[in-house]
């Protein structure tokens, strides 16, 4: 079959078959290995977005194909009628890695969405003493998900829109100091934001926000609740980003790199927010499962065993200084932290620049018009690090000259 006829089959058939939810994909992938994928055709790509800093082992990591496989021979499913030795496993460990220790507790669901509608439960039975607190504080322009819950703590009127009316209760406030000491107050149950928004464009908050946001919290019983769902699993040069901030939250929300690709999510509590849920509260069927919590241990201990935390800062200087380097005219910054990386462009090009890469079997992501975000897997190597930045360097060039062009 001709690489034409095979593109124009899949193409069609995705067109015909799944639900117009979804943006029709470019290319159709077959297999992966480390930092490469292969597509139908065998063109192959390196991936410098790693499902959306998912795949934080890469692909067909041994350590990962090893526990898929063990355990899924041993145990996939039991309800949570029954305890499991890797559920107790990872629920230990994240109280280790994230440092909420002994006073910590974790609930596990499938996915980053409902983590965070979890978390906006935590935030209900945070009623206070006169039972006022009603009020949760998001951000403008913040992400948490697609379920009606989490919808309603996302900052996106656009993506809200078709959908409402929306869950009572959530205030979307500017991401300054000054805004957030205007709403909060003893109404308040829980403030809720991602330490650096990811899908607004790897933006970071401003320098002393977290800090203020736990001392009003505070001061006012609310939660201080960080979705650390793409900036958690060590992609920003720490277990979870806010370990480089000095703040403690009261929980975190924690999904997409956990298990290297399998579907997990889950909400940690530190200290008193531990005590919120009681018995038969909240639960879901498949959260916490023998294989998606055997996963991520062996994901999460991989990660330990080969230092790719510490890696992230040093594999996301490379990343940063190279692209500074490039000297392109279209960059206007450089944000993120570790290997969780945007570019602020000076043009809404994001798109071309990035159809551009995939053309030549680079895959980034534009989560806007002025923004590219690279998360490549935390194995990603220098040598790929400077292939990536020789093929952006050249996409970039190619769409600054089309630029050129058509205002010439
Ligand atoms: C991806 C993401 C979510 C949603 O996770 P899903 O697994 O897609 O439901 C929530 N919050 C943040 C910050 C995310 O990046």
């Amino acid at each position: 079959m001709s690489t034409e006829t095979q593109t124009a089959t899949w193409n069609d058939r995705f067109g015909a078959s799944l639900m117009r939810s979804l943006t029709p994909p470019k290319i159709m992938l077959e297999r992966g290995e480390g930092c490469r994928v292969w597509d139908v055709d065998g063109n192959e790509y390196l991936d410098f977005l790693a499902g959306i800093a998912v795949n934080s082992l890469g692909h067909a990591h041994p350590a990962l194909v090893e526990a898929i496989t063990d355990q899924a021979a041993k145990l996939v499913h039991v309800s949570n009628y029954f305890a499991t030795p890797p559920q107790l496993e990872l629920a230990e460990r994240l109280k280790r890695i994230s440092g909420a220790g002994d006073a910590g507790r974790v609930y596990f669901g499938n996915s980053g969405a409902e983590a965070n509608e979890a978390a906006f439960k935590l935030a209900r039975l945070n009623r206070g003493a006169d039972g006022r607190k009603t009020k949760v504080i998001a951000l403008q322009q913040a992400f948490h998900g697609r379920t009606m819950g989490a919808l309603a703590l996302t900052g996106k009127p656009a993506l809200q829109e078709d959908f409402l009316p929306m869950i009572a209760g959530v205030e979307h406030v500017e991401t300054s100091i000054e805004a957030l000491e205007r709403s909060i107050d003893d109404t308040v149950a829980a403030v809720i934001l991602e330490p650096i928004k990811g899908e607004a464009g790897v933006v970071d908050l401003p320098e002393g926000f977290l800090q203020a946001a736990r001392r009003l919290t505070e001061e006012h019983g609310a939660l201080l609740i960080l979705d650390e769902i793409q900036t958690g699993i060590g992609r920003t040069g720490a277990w979870f980003a806010f370990q480089n901030t000095g703040v403690t939250p009261d929980a975190i929300t924690v999904a997409k790199g956990i298990a290297g690709g399998f579907p997990i999510g889950a909400l940690v509590t530190f200290g008193w927010a531990s005590d919120l849920f009681s018995a038969g509260q909240h639960g879901s069927t498949f959260g916490g499962n023998p294989l998606g919590t055997r996963v991520a241990n062996a994901v999460l201990a991989e990660i330990e065993r080969a230092g790719l935390v510490e890696g992230a800062v040093t594999k996301g200087a490379r990343i940063r200084d190279g692209i500074t380097a490039l000297a392109s005219p279209l960059v206007e910054e450089v944000r993120g932290s570790g290997l969780l990386v945007g570019v602020g462009l000076a043009e809404p090009v994001a798109a071309a620049v990035s159809a551009e890469a995939l053309r030549r079997g680079l895959i980034i992501n534009a989560p806007n018009e002025s923004s590219l975000r690279i998360a490549p897997p935390l194995i990603v190597s220098d040598a790929e690090i400077d292939t990536f930045l020789s093929i952006l360097g050249q996409s970039m060039a190619a769409v600054a000259g089309a630029e050129q062009e058509t205002s010439a």
